[in-house]
């Protein structure tokens, strides 16, 4: 079966290594899907009538459809949900720090990073400033690829046992950028990064990156090892899968929506509990001419995969894992069920995304996470609850979830693309 998609491994290693932060996320897409012919919006302005290929940016989430091959107001919705955030440290308000006659930027974690992994890399720095602009604002984005950030850890000799460290994230995770006792402003250095006066620079949403660049790795090259693959595999796949769904559309209207602030509950203003899908869905619905009818009969026959990264099973802790359930790199996507609903997925939602599995022609496994232990969640539960739409959790699998950096199967990238891209082109 030819591949539906144009996703490779080396295609997601440039992608992540391009998104250092959600707000970068929703850069690095959007220059994808303009340069495929999508066109972007306002959500402050009317929307044109004209069937096209769309999209909008709300802070560092984005959400972009096709309308191209869809007749009726009423058409409904296929969805490929995922969030552009992971965890990582993030930059206090007040970061200028001196101890024992070094200098530090006071960081403090985002969502639940696996701490250990932080310490010891080298690190830039990645995000948003709010500048004054006369007496109103302008966005900046703003990106460090030196390594100017460290987190180093405790030397074995100095702790109490020498079998591990616990960190605190209040105390431990303050990077060094310097040594002496002359203080340094780390915003006046972003600013000057940014090209803005240092004064001007009124609020920021900043956090670093870990600088290896992401690489396909392994004897056979079949794994890749790269940051941010939770989520950024479903970035990438889901953006692959939209482009192949605007060029060859099913019955449906394809779209895509990757929300931030899924490490931290969702709940914002641009989060998977915020407005932001529902209002999309009927707006698209409105600007070509249908009415609230037609709005919820669309989204009655509508149908979302919340993308999310799944645990592969893991060769060192293979206990930790549903024994019955295995998952393997390189298996194939992932679906996700959990009797408590920590994942959104029913037999509807199950059947759709088997469905999209056997036409993509890609095999699928089936998480169920051990009983005994505590379930994450994703997307997928609260877009279900907030819009009533069938939803399924499906992923690809991977290792080291939430550690700076992450691996998952090379041969994965197409597979889970493609089905994707099958399940945004449903066709009777
Ligand atoms: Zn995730």
């Amino acid at each position: 079966m030819p591949s539906l998609t144009d996703a490779t491994a080396t295609g997601l290693c440039s992608f992540v290594d391009a998104s250092p932060s959600p707000f970068h996320v929703c850069e690095t897409v959007a220059a994808e899907l303009t340069a495929a012919g999508f066109v972007r919006l306002h959500e402050t302005q009317g929307w044109p009538a004209a069937p096209s290929r769309y999209f909008l940016v709300r802070g560092g989430s984005l959400v972009a459809w096709s309308t191209e091959a869809s007749g009726r107001e009423a058409a409904p919705f296929r969805i490929v949900g995922g969030h552009t955030d992971s965890p990582n440290l993030r930059v206090k308000q007040h970061p200028d720090l001196e101890s024992a006659g070094w200098q530090l930027v006071g960081l403090e974690p985002y969502g639940g990073a696996w701490l250990n992994s932080w310490l010891d890399r080298d690190l830039g720095i990645s995000g948003r400033l709010s500048v004054r602009d006369g007496n109103g604002l302008q966005e900046k984005l703003v990106r460090v690829d030196r390594p100017i950030l460290r987190v180093p850890q405790l030397a074995i000799h100095l702790s109490e046992d020498r079998k591990g460290v616990q960190l605190d994230p209040q105390r431990h995770v303050n990077a060094i950028w310097g040594v002496g006792t002359s203080p340094r402003s780390f915003l006046a250095f972003l600013a000057d990064e940014a090209g803005v006066e240092a004064d001007a620079v009124l609020g920021w949403e900043l956090m670093t990156h870990d600088l290896a660049p992401s690489a396909v790795v392994g004897l056979r090259g079949e794994l890749v090892s790269a940051p941010r693959l939770d989520n950024q595999g479903t970035c990438y796949a889901g953006s692959r899968a939209l482009l192949a769904a605007a060029e060859e559309p099913g019955d449906a209207i394809p779209v895509l929506a990757l929300f931030d602030h899924e490490e931290v509950g969702s709940m914002s203003d641009r989060g998977a509990f915020s407005d932001l899908l529902n209002s999309v869905l009927e707006r698209i619905v409105l600007a070509r001419g249908g009415g609230r009818e037609d709005f919820l009969r669309a989204m009655a026959g509508s149908v979302c995969a919340s993308g999310d990264m799944a645990h592969a099973t893991h060769p060192n802790y293979p206990d930790r894992h549903e024994p019955s359930h295995r998952i393997e790199i390189n298996g194939g996507p992932v679906l996700k069920v959990n009797q408590n609903l920590r994942y959104a997925t029913d037999a509807a939602g199950a059947g759709a995304f088997a469905l999209a599995c056997d036409r993509a022609g890609v095999p699928l496994q089936r998480y169920v996470h051990r009983a005994d232990l505590p379930c994450g969640s994703t997307i997928g539960p609260i877009t279900a609850s907030r819009t009533g739409l069938s939803t399924v959790d499906v992923g690809a699998p991977q290792l080291a979830m939430h550690s700076s950096r992450e691996l998952m199967g090379a041969a994965d990238v197409p597979a889970y693309a493609d089905a994707l891209a099958a399940f945004l082109t449903p066709t009777d």
